[in-house]
């Protein structure tokens, strides 16, 4: 579904990814972990194209990405992102927000996304909050909008940037069990996490990146209890 071939990227002088080669499957849930710069977010925003890769190339469903107009916002449609800050916006109450994509972008009858836009809302657990704005909710609640509004979308992905890093611990379950569901229900899934229970129950696979590289991928279990390369092994020491 995601398919990934020799990407570069840098910013100016600066290489942050480095012959990438990676190939998400329909319904595989990829866990990417790896030390601070090593390139993860940058890896997750050039999928979607917030970022643009200087060589290589990247295929959703076998097409290349679009560069601009209707057919970008499209893509930022099939391709779901969720970020570390739930960027709700803050002048539209949560129903408007899970709302105004899926009328503006996929063209639904107002009263078709509402519906559909609460029903979402009630699957991840906030359906009776839709009325209020962003700043009256918690963090764990905004971020469960923030999903909820990716999946209004019908998205073909969704991409996960540390989504519970700026999140109280108390938070932190009530959007992985969110996320575990997904998985479960077969939702494709790029997600940057340092959360290694969520990896070991719902990751197909684990990517581990340093330097803009990835130096090891494969099944969580294996990962965590025998990593391969040496910064592998240093990292998880540091966060185990
Ligand atoms: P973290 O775990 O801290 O979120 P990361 O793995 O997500 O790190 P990236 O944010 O992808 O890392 O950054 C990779 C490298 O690219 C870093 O050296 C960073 O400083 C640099 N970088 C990221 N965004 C930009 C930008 N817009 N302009 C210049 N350099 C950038
Ligand atoms: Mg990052």
């Amino acid at each position: 579904l995601v398919v990934l071939s020799d990407v570069e990227k840098y910013f100016g002088e600066l290489h942050v990814l480095k012959n990438i080669n990676l190939s998400v499957g329909r319904g595989e849930v990829v866990v990417v972990i790896g030390p601070s710069g090593s390139g993860k977010s940058t890896l997750c925003r050039s999928i979607n194209r917030l970022e643009t890769i200087q060589s290589g190339s990247i295929t959703i469903d076998g097409s290349p990405l679009p560069s601009e107009g209707k057919e970008l916002a499209r893509l930022r449609a099939d391709v779901g992102m969720v970020f570390q800050q739930f960027n709700l916006f803050a002048h539209k109450t949560i129903v408007e927000n899970v709302t105004l994509g899926p009328v503006r972008v996929r063209r639904k009858a107002k009263t078709e996304a509402h519906d559909r836009a609460m029903e979402l809302l009630n699957r991840v657990g906030v359906g009776n909050q839709a009325d209020k704005y962003p700043a009256q909710l918690s963090g764990g609640q905004q971020q469960r909008v923030a999903i909820a509004r990716a999946l209004a979308m019908d998205p073909k992905v969704i991409l996960f940037d540390e989504p519970t890093s700026a999140l109280d611990p108390e938070m932190i379950n009530e959007v992985l069990d969110v996320m575990i569901k997904l998985a479960e229900q077969g939702m494709t899934m790029i997600v940057v996490t340092h959360e290694m229970g969520f990896a070991r129950t719902a990751a197909n696979r684990v990517v581990f990146m340093a330097d803009g590289e990835i130096l090891e991928e494969s099944d969580p279990e294996s990962f965590f209890t025998d990593p391969k390369s040496a910064r592998a092994k240093d990292f998880l020491s540091k966060i185990l």
